[in-house]
């Protein structure tokens, strides 16, 4: 018979993939002698049996799990449903990955009549036996059996009326025993399809709930969010129970290692007295500071002190722990590898390797390249903030500044963000249902909840800005409103909030980019002496160029000419050479245009020194430049002095069915030679200028676009070459240059090694190859590929990561084709996928010099290259 249950003490961290995150480390702990309260672990490939059986337990599963509950009876010496000291388990369910959305952990589950007497004469405490039994009956009845809250809550309302009670607390036990014979009417107690009055059908039911939960609407969005395979299903974990609500020497509470804001060396924590569960993460309370249970718990603080640092040395990473606290005896409840600001985990990296805890490979794998992107991005205007007017302050649960418009609800701040506005998700405190809203928002706003609370722990792993438990303001989600003291706030208001200290602004603040700490250059410098590959910027202006060299670009992959002609000085030149009616008249044209792109050229290699700059000739079709309305040709003919009709009818010509596919990229160049030579003739001028004024070291690369037969390569090629010898000539410079193409027709991959006779370097324009390769038009085709991913047919969006096997396998090809027609040929990546970690992975793989990417994601890839390294030398 196949093992599907393991006990706590039959477990260990290296089983995640079976026992699920949750329960490996709690048979971890278990392991190296932490208190750990026994139980044992339904794994996740029960779950897919439990899916194979079309949502059943095997006998074989059931037979298991029964074996495993006399064995935790034995151990702990309690008895399901026993009417002086019975035994109670907590039901809690863990993915290979921690994973919001997946069912609520049920506290308390064993509980019936008899075991409510038992729990009574345990604790002497009837009131508390029947509160913990009523709270049961809701919960299981709510997560498991599908029933709403509602219905309980209204009978808890009547009661507590009848009673003249204002608080819960001021039920007494006949009060609460009346509550419970309500709910047991609601839930149809004991009989046939009700809730099950056994504690081992209690417990089975629970286990086909948290196998369901598996699949349930929110756990899919989040796995799709975050890439996790369907296929992984989740364990379920059984436990025996402990009581942090047995007065005031119990308590529980959350607790990191070192801080997960800003990865200070420090415990950093929340506790609160005589509570239960879930109390502190949801907010229900507000919790203390770790550091009051010093006084409050003195014992159980030193050791806990010490099982944090044992933690800590043992898993050689920040850790997240779970905790409770009975009659003054500590329990360990979780633990895991605690999420952590992008700040924080470049903190807590650097100093673990200065610890010697762990090696600088370790410290670079240990940062999410998608995460540092939030470092880059920007803050508030120090003084345009210190002029906001303050409505409110909470706490900073996640660092970053955004603005926006108010919206109360997940659903309206999705619907917000997809028309294009900035949305700051305003809510009373966040719960996994407002996942995707939260996706959609700027930054996230609560007013109750802690550090450790949905909304703040959600925030940090997207790197989403956060102020939660912002008690000034009271939000309403009927009305959409939101009040601090006399004023308030309505939908679509704009208000600003920062992360970092947690205060609120009225209307929108103006923000900057931030400067980068000490730590972040450290990761960096060690992740460039680890990569292998270059990293490029795709930039048009000097001050991208210079912005992109201090995030660390070694070059520029790709310098698009176009832009530079939209200019308002530039536009009618380039006007002006479209309507040209020959050659002359084009010249003519073009040669006004000349000094302007030299000086451009000139201000790229100024910037860019002496570092490798490829420039592209122009490729857009020829009428994007032209006129869109009636009014602006009318107005272009007045400004250069083409009539009216001459323009229209030039439009006219130039329209066609299917830009992308038409006459644009090096076929502009074999109608139209003169553009080529204008341009090759302001590249060599201005590179030959910079590098005798500056003694740089130039060499330029001129990419000719859109190639796809070798004939056409030659063709344009020879063009370039022509006119770069004669400005050499003119020049008497030896100065030298390289011709090459881009790789973005599917034929010019097939053929590579044909072009490469006359093409020096290959730059990979992915984003048009995945556009020809998969006819999809990335212009149109967004809403089909949204589709497409929920449906399943595509895992991510073909135009941000680079598809592997298809177009990937065109890469490769071009890429051996072309390194065996000419060994040292240059090949790079210029498209969107240049600054995508999987995709550089890639390009790593194959062997690529260089990938080249927005100067924003330029540490991303310098990271993300670093990592590609680490990972394919272990491999
Ligand atoms: P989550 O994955 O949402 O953190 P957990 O399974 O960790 O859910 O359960 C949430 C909380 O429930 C725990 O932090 C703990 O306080 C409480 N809890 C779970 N199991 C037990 C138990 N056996 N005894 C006491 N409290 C428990
Ligand atoms: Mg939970
Ligand atoms: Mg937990």
């Amino acid at each position: 018979m196949k093992k599907f249950v393991y006990s706590f003490n039959e477990g260990s961290k290296e089983m995640k993939n079976l026992l699920g995150g949750k329960g490996a480390n709690l048979a971890e702990m278990t392991k190296i002698g932490l208190p750990v309260p026994f139980g044992f672990t339904v794994s996740t490939e029960a779950c897919t049996d439990y899916y194979d059986q079309g949502g059943a337990l095997s006998d074989d599963i059931i037979k298991q799990i029964d074996e495993k509950l006399v064995e935790i009876e034995k151990v702990m010496g309690k008895k399901f449903g026993d009417t002086k000291d019975p035994l109670l388990v907590s039901v809690r369910s863990g993915a290979r990955i921690s994973m919001p959305g997946m069912m609520d952990t049920i506290l308390n589950l064993g509980l019936n009549d008899e075991a409510e007497k038992g729990l009574a004469a345990l604790t002497g405490n009837e009131r508390f036996a029947a509160d913990s039994f009523r709270r049961f009956i809701q919960m299981f009845a709510s997560v498991v059996m599908g029933i709403e809250m509602k219905r309980f809550d209204e009978v808890f309302e009547k009661i507590k009326e009848k009673a003249g009670a204002k608080f819960d607390v001021d039920l007494t036990a006949d009060d609460l025993h009346e509550v419970i014979v309500e709910y047991k009417k609601i839930v149809k107690y004991g009989e046939e399809g009700g809730f099950p009055a056994e504690p081992r059908d209690q417990l089975l039911e629970a286990v086909k709930a948290v196998f369901r939960s598996w699949n349930n609407d929110r756990a899919i969005l989040y796995r799709k969010l975050n890439k996790i395979p369907d296929e992984y299903g989740t364990a379920v974990n059984v436990q025996s129970m402990v009581f942090g609500n047995m007065g005031e020497t119990s308590g529980t509470g959350v607790a990191f290692t070192r801080s997960p804001v800003n990865g200070e060396n420090k415990i950093f924590g929340e506790f609160l007295v005589n509570a239960q569960g879930e109390d502190v993460v949801a907010g229900i309370r507000t919790p203390k500071p770790i550091e009051e249970m010093k006084t409050s718990f003195p014992e159980v603080y030193d050791d806990f002190m010490n099982i944090a640092e044992v933690l800590e040395k043992h898993y050689k990473d920040m850790q997240d722990m779970e905790f409770t606290v009975e009659r003054n005896k500590l329990y360990m409840l979780q633990t895991r590898v605690g999420k952590r600001t992008s700040a924080a985990a470049i903190k807590i990296a650097v100093d673990m390797v200065n610890e010697a805890l762990i090696d600088k490979e370790t410290a670079v794998m240990r940062i999410d390249p998608e995460q540092i992107d939030q470092l880059l991005h920007p803050a508030f205007d120090e003084k345009a903030e210190k002029s906001a007017k303050v409505i409110a302050s909470g706490l900073p649960a996640s660092p970053g500044a955004a603005g926006g418009k108010v919206y109360f609800t997940a659903n309206d701040a999705e619907v917000a963000a997809e028309k294009g506005e900035a949305v700051i998700l305003v809510r009373e405190e966040t719960s996994p249902e407002d996942l995707a809203g939260m996706v959609a928002a700027q930054g996230i706003l609560t007013a109750r909840g802690g550090m450790t609370s949905h909304a703040a722990v959600v925030a940090r792993g997207m790197g989403k800005c956060c102020v939660a438990g912002c008690s000034d303001i009271v939000v309403s989600e009927k009305e959409k409103t939101m009040k601090v003291g006399d004023l308030t706030y309505v939908e679509g208001d704009s208000i600003s909030i920062n992360g970092v200290n947690g205060n609120v602004y009225e209307g929108l603040i103006e923000t900057v980019t931030p400067e980068l700490s000490g730590d972040f250059g450290t990761i960096m410098s060690w992740a460039d002496g680890i990569r292998t590959l270059k990293v490029r910027t795709n930039a048009d202006q000097p001050q991208d160029a210079r912005q992109a060299i201090e995030f660390g670009a070694e070059g520029i992959g790709l310098c698009r000419t176009e832009h530079m002609f939209f200019e308002e000085e530039r536009i009618p030149a380039i006007r002006r050479m479209i309507v040209a009616e020959n050659e002359d008249e084009r010249r003519a044209a073009l040669s006004a245009l000349l000094p302007f792109q030299k000086e451009d050229f000139k201000g790229i290699y100024e910037a860019m020194e002496s570092r490798p700059v490829t420039i592209r000739l122009l490729d857009p079709p020829l009428h994007e430049f032209l006129p869109k309305t009636d009014e602006e040709t009318r107005a272009l003919s007045e400004q250069i002095g083409v009539p009216y009709e001459k323009l229209v009818q030039a439009t006219t010509d130039l329209h066609e069915f299917n830009p992308m596919l038409g006459h644009r990229g090096c076929r502009l160049a074999v109608t139209y030679p003169e553009i080529a030579e204008m341009q090759t003739q302001a590249i060599l001028e201005a590179a030959i200028e910079v590098k005798t004024e500056k003694g740089y070291d130039i060499i330029p690369e001129i990419m000719i676009p859109l190639t796809g037969i070798d004939k056409e390569m030659e063709y344009v090629k020879n063009i370039v070459v022509e006119v770069a010898e004669k400005v050499k000539k003119e020049y008497d410079s030896d100065i030298k240059y390289l011709v090459g193409t881009m790789i973005e027709v599917p034929r010019a991959a097939l053929t590579a090694d044909e072009v490469a006779k006359s093409a020096e370097f290959f730059s990979f324009g992915t984003n048009d190859l995945t556009q020809m390769t998969f006819g999809f038009s990335r212009d149109d085709t967004g809403q089909i590929i949204k589709t497409y991913i929920e449906k399943g047919i595509f895992k991510e969006d073909i135009f941000q990561s680079l598809d592997q096997t298809g177009v990937g396998k065109l890469v490769e090809m071009a890429a051996t084709l072309g390194r065996h027609e000419r060994s040292n040929i240059k090949l790079g990546i210029c498209g969107e996928h240049g600054g995508d970690p999987n995709s550089i992975e890639f390009c790593h793989r194959i062997g690529l010099n260089y990938v080249s990417c927005s100067p924003y994601r330029v540490p991303v890839a310098r990271l993300a290259a670093a990592q590609a390294a680490i990972i394919n030398k272990e491999k």
